[in-house]
């Protein structure tokens, strides 16, 4: 029988497993997966290769990115590995790579379509944030003329609902 502590003890090796999964790329240690990606945040490794996590962002949102962005499928499919034979020129190659994609027109145009989208979405939030505070406080206010007129709470329904019609 699975008591509490068993169950507990599966999930946290099952954690486990999945973070020894993630293989590196050849020339990489952890230390520099982490580097790397903190200073690039779009950067995201798949199977020992690297890739543009904001490209899926932008597909995953629906924006039209693939008319005017002409990204390089490598990045897209998250097919970047280094070149050369020796561990330095491949750390090399994979940082040169990573810069030139940084500064790529494709990466910039993706990064203006989320910082668009983000915008949107934030005026989105905060038109619908007004409507609901515009809601709110008619309602405190007929709450407060029905208090400060001793009318029973049973008219505050009513007089709501009369607010909401007119
Ligand atoms: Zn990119």
């Amino acid at each position: 029988m699975l008591n509490n502590q068993s169950l507990k003890k599966s999930h946290h090796l099952h954690q486990r497993k999945k973070m020894d999964n993630l293989v590196l790329p050849d020339c990489w240690n952890e230390k520099q997966v982490v580097v790397f990606t903190e200073q690039y945040k779009w950067l995201e490794i798949k199977e020992g290769k690297l890739g543009c996590k904001d490209y899926s962002t932008v597909q995953h949102l629906g924006l039209k990115a693939e008319d005017h962005v002409h990204m390089s499928k490598e990045w897209i499919a998250y097919l970047v590995t280094p070149n050369g034979s020796y561990t330095t020129t491949r750390q090399a190659s994979l940082q040169k790579k990573i810069k030139e994609h940084d500064v790529s027109k494709a990466h910039g145009k993706i990064q203006d379509l989320l910082k668009e989208s983000i915008n949107d979405s934030v005026s989105n939030l905060v038109h619908k944030c007004n409507k609901n505070i515009d809601a709110t406080v008619k309602v405190f206010k007929t709450v407060y003329s029905l208090v400060k007129y001793n009318r029973p709470l049973s008219d505050i329904a009513e007089a709501v609902e009369l607010q909401e019609m007119g």
